[in-house]
């Protein structure tokens, strides 16, 4: 079986090894073993000398720019094969001390709320599934529970255990299955909770349905993604008061030049609505409602909850949806400009329609707005204050209908979506194809 470090890093036997290889002072010398390995890699292109990391820190930007190319390359598939080293698992112990280190360059040059963060983790849950897609079945069912056994200690899971990647959308409760409470995963406890409720079905052909191994993946791959985030937080919290060693900044500014290349000749993947001036015309019927003023009764919710959620991530973020990612107002919008001079107007003029105007005799709904926004209760938004609350996400189209039922007047394009942001998104990319050239 392979090492459990080979897919989970962080694992105890992860960190073992980055403690006994991970020398700061040695990760640019030339490794012959890391070599080797790389070489012997079945499928390795070698025909360039420079698809060969020769060191650890090689081997660690190795790693983020496979996550690019793949992502944004089209010529990715073509060129595959000059990523194959990191499929084999002979590279795991080298593999887990490149991970180390980009988490702690990118904890300490780019912190944990920058691209470069969502980037590390991002490619850290795309190298787990694509390693565990290559093992035989037996394999990979017998890696995923031992690893699943080590992080979650305890028999019963409460669901609260997975709030963090609830609330970062790593995971969807839907996705779950709970009794009482509790998360469950194993056969047996499904079997024992559930068989007298399933008719005409065998509970075990039910339980490999719903839950199966497809659910454990899921959840192995997230908690570690988490565990990814927690660790560069906390390395970025120590770096303050320690003076980072000069191999982690080179480092992060080779991964910084990873980026900028990739951006440059690479364009964003096809089809996805980058943050763009809104354009109201793609606006779902429920938002040009609320700009044109909402009655009492609905204006704080209508104003403070939907369309400030709707407008800053339609500017801003878009695709949230598709990126599994938590992020801040201050990710695509460094210096809060956007925010102050298109986003706030638009809400603040939204609500100066509504009857009657809603700061006339609500105010503190000014403070309710910034907090939705990410800068805790505060009367403007201010960078010293992102994070203080949550950015929200837009409401679904579901509890629009339950608690704002009048403000949903369905047209035919609300048949295909399940969130008014997604309405935006999908008008938005009908524009953008109509109006690219024809080849
Ligand atoms: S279906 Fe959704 S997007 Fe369409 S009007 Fe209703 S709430 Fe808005």
């Amino acid at each position: 079986m392979v090492s459990v470090s080979y897919i989970n890093p962080l694992s105890e036997e992860g960190k073992e090894i980055a403690r006994e290889l991970g020398d700061l002072n040695r990760i640019l010398d030339e490794n012959s073993q890391l070599i080797q390995a790389v070489i012997q890699s079945k499928h390795q292109e070698i025909s360039d000398d420079s698809y060969i990391p020769k060191n650890y820190v090689d081997l660690a930007v190795k790693r983020i720019e496979w996550h690019v190319r793949k992502r944004n390359d089209p010529e990715y598939k073509s060129n595959k094969n000059r990523y194959s080293f990191l499929f084999n698992e002979g590279i795991s112990k080298f593999d887990v001390v490149s991970f180390y280190l980009l988490c702690q360059a990118i904890g300490i040059k780019f912190g944990p709320n920058s691209r470069e963060s969502k980037l590390m983790i991002e490619s850290q849950g795309k190298i787990m599934e694509d390693r565990l897609e290559e093992l035989p079945r037996y394999e990979r069912k017998e890696i995923v529970g031992q690893i699943l056994n080590n992080i979650i200690i305890d028999e019963r899971i409460k669901w609260t255990f997975l709030e963090d990647l609830l609330s970062s959308r790593k995971i969807n409760l839907m996705d779950l299955i709970l009794s009482n409470g509790e998360l469950i995963l194993d056969k047996a406890d499904f079997i024992k909770r559930f068989s007298d409720r399933i008719e005409l079905r065998d509970p075990e052909k039910m339980y490999n349905l719903v839950i199966g191994e497809r659910i454990k993946e899921l959840i192995m791959i997230k908690m570690i993604m988490q565990e990814t985030e927690d660790y560069i937080s906390q390395v970025h919290d120590m770096s303050r008061n320690i003076e980072p060693h000069p191999s982690l900044i080179e480092i992060g500014d080779r991964i910084s030049d990873v980026l900028q290349e990739q951006t440059q000749y690479y364009p964003r993947f096809e089809g996805e609505v980058t943050a763009s001036t809104l354009n109201p015309n793609a606006f779902p019927p429920c938002i040009k409602l609320i700009l044109e003023g909402v009655g009492s009764g609905k204006r704080n919710d209508a104003i403070v909850l939907i369309l400030t959620s709707f407008l800053s991530y339609a500017r801003l973020y878009p695709s949230i949806f598709s990126q599994n990612m938590t992020v801040k107002v201050s990710d695509a919008d460094p210096d809060l400009k956007i925010i102050q001079n298109e986003i706030l107007p638009l809400i603040y003029e939204a609500a100066g329609n509504c009857n009657p105007p809603l700061f006339d005799d609500q105010p503190q709904e000014k403070l309710n707005i910034t907090a939705k926004l990410g800068f805790g209760l505060h009367e403007t938004p201010n960078l010293k204050h992102e994070g203080e609350s949550k950015w929200y996400t837009p409401m679904s189209c579901e509890k629009i209908k339950i608690h704002l039922s009048t403000l949903c007047k369905p047209d035919e394009a609300c048949k295909k979506i399940g969130n008014p942001l997604s309405y935006y998104t999908r008008r938005m990319s009908e524009v953008k194809s109509k109006n690219k050239p024809k080849k």
